[in-house]
């Protein structure tokens, strides 16, 4: 289970994002940014360990730059050859749910680049975690060139409907630059979870 309190300073961020490139050379572009900002701060990257897509190209600028990386990888895609080979810590573990607990338990924090359904199941899983109070980290996106805008629409319905209250919906951070997104988790104070309280009228 994850630790209910995140432990400050900052030491280490996970970033969830796609296996593909994705179409866009602004994807790739902002692995790269957020790679530096990570690196300028001093913050190491937890991550799935893959050498493809969004995650090789954000590993492998982290690494170019001089920083930590920690890859968590289930043995089914090792074996399938797509585990990260050029990574000092790639802890190899038996399944995708202990992947996403290993990797939530070694972070301080959460951020989402573009990807496809594996990275908003990772992170719609650790914003339900802090909806719950089971950890109190950062979570957040970078919405590079408004690809998130759907994302964000659906959360602005699920709380007009009634489904996600102000206090939930602002539990995802959201900004456009690494620097302002992690300014943000610097500064975050988590709210005391709440349950059960009626929809607002
Ligand atoms: P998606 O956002 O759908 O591209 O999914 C990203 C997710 O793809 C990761 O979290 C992994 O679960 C999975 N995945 C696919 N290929 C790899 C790989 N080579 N290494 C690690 N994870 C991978």
């Amino acid at each position: 289970m994850v630790a209910p309190l995140a432990s400050y300073p900052m030491e280490r961020i996970c970033v969830f994002c796609g296996a593909s490139p994705g179409r866009d050379p602004a994807f790739a572009a902002a692995a790269g940014d957020l790679a530096a900002a990570l690196v300028r701060r001093g913050l190491g990257l937890v991550y799935g360990g893959g050498a493809v897509g969004l995650m090789g190209e954000l590993a492998d600028a982290v690494l170019a730059a001089g920083g930590r990386v920690t890859g968590v990888i289930p043995r089914h895609l090792v074996d399938r050859e797509i585990g990260h080979q050029s990574l000092d810590d790639l802890r190899v573990v038996g399944s995708m749910h202990e992947r996403k607990a290993l990797m939530a338990e070694l972070a301080d924090g959460f951020v989402a680049l573009p990807g496809g359904w594996g990275t908003l199941e990772e992170l719609i899983e650790v914003l339900t975690w802090a909806q719950l109070g089971l950890h109190a980290k950062p979570v957040g996106l970078l919405d590079v060139a408004g690809y998130f805008e759907p994302l964000l629409a659906f959360r602005d319905r699920a709380l007009a409907e009634g489904f996600v209250r102000e206090h939930q919906r602002d539990l995802l951070l959201v900004a456009a630059s690494p620097d302002a997104l992690l300014d943000r988790f610097e500064a975050h104070v988590p709210p005391p979870p709440r349950y059960g309280e009626p929809p607002p009228p």
